[in-house]
């Protein structure tokens, strides 16, 4: 027997109708280069009609590629509804990939049109002649000092704007699995990998902004992602807010510290979301904001140092919303809020339960598993494996089905490449990246932990830690320690204060000053490029 409701499709269009007609009154605020631009909901949508009918005059086939080269803008929310609403695929391009692989990635896509923010051409133009199937680029005037190129290919989105009739009418996709967007990610090794999300695996995830164990949106927010809307779909939160009515506040090209906290004072920003780096870097100036409007900060993609949300809970009373995910998974799969089984510890334990990466969010699910022997490890905290992950917003493949079947299980899960072990509730612990652990004599040493541990220290601005080739013991530890300024320590001082807090073993065999941990393109610790920099390091190693 069937059940006997209705049929309607799980797609974006219900996202832009939502907003458009309930929320029109709300407003959406862009900084710029030279102050802030603020449109209503209202304007936006009349805006984002008018860009739909445009990707017919521009020629955009059915389900073209619509590319963005942008930062986080109203704009970019434009291109965020209009590409999927008219069928199109929505493909956010990486703003600081390397040229290669922006190359690589548009002419895999097969990109049609670029729309790109005026103060990105300096980065975008000189690669134009080699993007293969690019018949257009759309510059969007940020008010950039930046020369706009004489080439007949290029046009500008205002008088597109303008000269485009508002779409009239409800948008529809039909077939809820018809893609929506794409996003791809680089892995360590070979050419980065698409991630094709449908309209359905969209609608569903961007509902995980609003449940109440989560960041829980609602109308009365103000919402500022600092995610870039390049990372991910910005996590989710753009449609989230949309669906929630929330107010948007987006940061646009100027995303120093100064400038995001300015933000959040001035706006009232209640929920926002960025990788640890962006909330490290404006932890020392924290006092010269009034942030008292915050209520969530959303935090991942890579681990939260307990010391940093710990710092911000002492500071503004309010610690990080920890959550963990990938590009493949779009990418919300755990988050970390408080439960009741919570309630019982002290303060310090409640600190070690909001650093862990958290509990699977509804819909997905997750198991762990031995990668050696594939077998499934019991979630007592203590056996780790690799997370696998399945769910109707994880992929199941990868773009033309290319780099990386061996991701993929043969009963149709992700294979995460992150090892954790997860407590009785679910709630994930993430011991490392597969290829980040260091082997040292057999056992797995956590770089994660270790790293943590570290930027505990007062003196820590930063550390990462990577693997060196031992000949006796295969691996070991090599800390790599930014240190705050106007402080010094030595590495004496770093391996007194972890003596108490790991195993000896874990105990690095060395400890580097550097600069700065260098960064990938989403902000996250380069491990890679460490890697590089020291490659061929010599360390004694511990005696046994
Ligand atoms: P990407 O697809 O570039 O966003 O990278 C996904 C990877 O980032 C995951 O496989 C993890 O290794 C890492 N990651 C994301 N969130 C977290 C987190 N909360 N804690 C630790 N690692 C994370």
């Amino acid at each position: 027997m069937h059940g006997l409701m209705q049929q309607r499709p799980l797609s974006l269009p219900h996202v832009f109708h939502r907003a458009e007609q309930l929320f029109g009154h709300k407003t959406i605020v862009t900084a710029t280069a030279d102050g802030e631009q603020s449109v209503t909901i209202a304007e936006w949508a009349q805006r984002t009609r008018r860009l739909a009918t445009a990707l017919d005059t521009l020629g955009v086939s059915a389900d073209g590629r619509v590319g963005t080269f942008c930062w986080n803008t109203a704009r970019h929310l434009e291109l965020y509804l209009a590409a999927p609403c008219t069928g199109r695929v929505l493909h956010t391009l990486n703003i600081r990939l390397f040229p290669e692989q922006l190359v690589y990635i548009a002419n895999h896509a097969e990109d049609e049109v670029v729309f790109v923010d005026r103060s990105l051409l300096p980065v975008l133009w000189p690669l134009a002649d080699k993007f293969e199937t690019v018949r257009r680029y759309v510059v969007i005037d940020d008010g950039a000092d930046v020369p706009i190129p004489d080439d007949p290919r290029v046009l500008d989105y205002e008088e597109l704007l303008a000269a485009a009739e508002p779409y009239q009418g409800r948008f529809r996709v039909d077939d809820e699995n018809t893609a929506a967007a794409m996003c791809y990610t680089s892995g360590t090794t070979g050419n980065p990998k698409g991630v094709v999300y449908s309209h359905r695996s969209t609608l569903l995830h961007s509902l995980i902004s609003l449940i109440a164990d989560g960041a829980a949106l609602s109308e009365r927010d103000v919402m500022m992602p600092v995610v870039p809307m390049f990372h991910a779909n910005a996590w989710g939160l753009p449609y989230g807010a949309l669906l929630a009515g929330s107010d948007i506040v987006f940061p646009g090209p100027n995303m120093t510290p100064q400038a995001i906290l300015g933000l959040i004072q001035d706006h009232k920003v209640t929920v926002t979301g960025g990788v640890p780096t962006i909330w490290m870097g404006a932890l020392p100036l924290l006092d010269d904001y009034d942030v008292s409007s915050l209520r969530t900060i959303l935090c991942g993609g890579s681990a939260v140092p307990r010391s940093l949300s710990e710092a911000y809970r002492e500071k503004i009373g309010l610690p990080m919303l920890h959550a963990w995910g990938m590009t493949e998974t779009s990418p919300i799969a755990t988050m970390s809020t408080a439960r009741s089984h919570h309630a019982a510890l002290d303060e310090s334990g409640r600190a070690d339960a909001r650093a862990r990466q958290g509990q699977p969010v509804p819909l997905v699910e997750l198991r762990l598993v031995d990668p050696d022997t594939g077998e499934e490890q019991p979630w007592d905290d203590v056996a780790t494996g690799e997370i696998q992950a399945a769910g109707p917003w994880i992929a199941r493949e990868y773009y033309r089905g290319e780099g990386g079947g061996a991701q993929f299980t043969k009963d149709g899960w992700l294979r995460t490449g992150d090892v954790a072990s997860v407590d009785r509730y679910g709630f994930v612990r993430l011991v490392d990246r597969t290829k980040d652990l260091v082997k040292s004599g057999g056992e797995w040493i956590s770089s994660v932990e270790l790293e943590n541990e570290i930027m505990a220290h007062p003196k820590v601005a930063e550390a990462a830690v990577i693997a060196i080739p031992h000949e006796k013991w295969v691996e070991r530890p090599l800390a790599c320690v930014v240190v705050k300024p106007g402080e010094t320590v030595t590495p004496e001082e770093i391996i007194e204060f972890l003596t108490p807090r790991v195993a000896k073993w874990w105990l690095p065999d060395a400890v580097e000053f550097i600069d700065e941990v260098p960064k990938t393109s989403v902000g996250k610790f380069s491990k890679k490029t460490l890697r590089d920099k020291f490659a061929g390091y010599q360390m004694a190693g511990p005696e046994e």
